[in-house]
């Protein structure tokens, strides 16, 4: 499958994620051209601010190796992490701290990209991961004004006081 193929199964996640309150991001880690790992947000259901898609899916690719007895420096060397959303600086800093072959992503995070937007993670790294964005953005997009908007029929209680809230959390 390619990039666009990938970024659709991606974008049905962060589509789900939207019905459970949460931030809709979709996260996949492809290796082998096969999903190893797949997420959305979890930081509402967890009740913490540090479960992002990406986050996720990085515990569920060391679950993979150390169940399969694989060197996770190794398999995290040949994943390609396709994202709804430009990961946030916290997120771009830790797939660059497993040194992940590339980073596709969809729509640009302006709050707290860490590719491009906000910082680029990638200047105070010695070891270069390919990026590509743009992919599929205006479905990410449409997604997070969904969330943002509570256009969405399903969000939990709409009011103007929550949205104002909800609009300083980070997307990614
Ligand atoms: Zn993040």
């Amino acid at each position: 499958m390619n990039g666009i193929a990938w970024m659709n199964v991606a974008l049905k996640k962060a589509t789900a994620s939207l019905k459970v309150g949460e931030v809709p991001v979709g996260c996949l880690f492809i290796y082998n051209d096969e999903i190893i790992a797949e997420s959305s947000n979890t930081v509402n259901e967890t009740c913490n601010a540090t479960r992002h898609a990406e986050m996720n899916c990085i515990d569920q690719v060391l679950v993979f190796c150390k169940e399969k007895c694989l060197d996770y420096k190794e398999i995290f060397s040949n994943i390609d992490i396709v994202v709804t959303v430009e990961p946030c600086i916290m997120c771009t800093s830790a797939l660059y701290q497993l040194q992940v072959r590339s980073i596709i992503y969809g729509c640009k995070n302006d709050r707290f990209g860490g590719c491009i937007s906000v910082f680029k993670v990638s200047n105070v790294y010695n070891f270069k991961v390919t990026i590509l964005g743009d992919i599929r953005s205006e479905d990410a997009i449409n997604l997070l004004k969904n969330f943002y908007e509570g256009t969405n029929p399903n969000a939990p209680e709409p009011k103007i006081k929550k949205i104002s809230k909800i609009k300083n959390k980070d997307p990614s």
